[in-house]
């Protein structure tokens, strides 16, 4: 995992001062390393009958549509508030300074449907838990939140410990 760990680039201070961004751009923009990542998504997944993949606003839609396309699933978009045009349902989430909100479609989901939930990243878990929430709101039951990195100082894993979480690396203190 080392070789897609060094295609992530790393920027001091963005958004905010003392926050490391972990750049995905670089690794996208590299077709092997992206064909990797997107395929070590689809080995995990393939036969775990998986109904619908559920991508989290705007780099989950990346790895969510092509692990959806390969498992030859539907794709549904988590999206931040006001940008989806039916019925939505909706859930309000903590960040470090305020807060925010999250939707889905009310009918993007059917009931008993396995789902995937992946983003590029879980950092405290916030976002990911109002994910879950919103597709258990519709009945759906979610096998895995998947995510290409994992910042484990901020125990995004213990915001969501009653599921199961995957990530294919993790950027500790570094
Ligand atoms: P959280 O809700 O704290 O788990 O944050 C996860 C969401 O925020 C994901 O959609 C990430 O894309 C983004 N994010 C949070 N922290 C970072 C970071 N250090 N580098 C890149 N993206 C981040």
């Amino acid at each position: 995992m080392n070789d897609l760990k060094l295609k992530i680039r790393s920027i001091p201070d963005f958004p905010i001062q003392n926050i490391t961004f972990r750049d995905i751009t670089t690794l996208m923009q590299d077709g092997e390393a992206f064909k990797k990542s997107c395929d070590l998504f689809y080995e995990r997944y393939k036969d775990q009958k998986i109904d619908k993949v559920v991508g989290i606003d705007a780099r989950g839609f990346v790895f969510g549509a092509v692990l959806a396309y390969r498992l030859g699933v539907g794709f549904v978009p988590v999206r931040k508030k006001g940008k989806l045009p039916f019925h939505t349902i909706s859930q309000k989430y903590d960040l470090e300074y305020g807060s925010s909100e999250v939707e889905i479609h009310s009918d993007a989901v059917m009931k008993g449907e396995r789902i995937v939930v992946v983003d590029d990243l879980i950092a405290t878990g916030g976002t990911v838990s109002a994910a879950v929430k919103l597709v258990e709101a519709l009945g759906g039951t979610v096998v895995e939140c998947a995510f290409l990195v994992e910042l484990p100082e901020l125990k995004g894993r213990e915001a969501i410990k009653s599921h199961e979480v995957f990530s294919a690396m993790s950027f500790d203190g570094e």
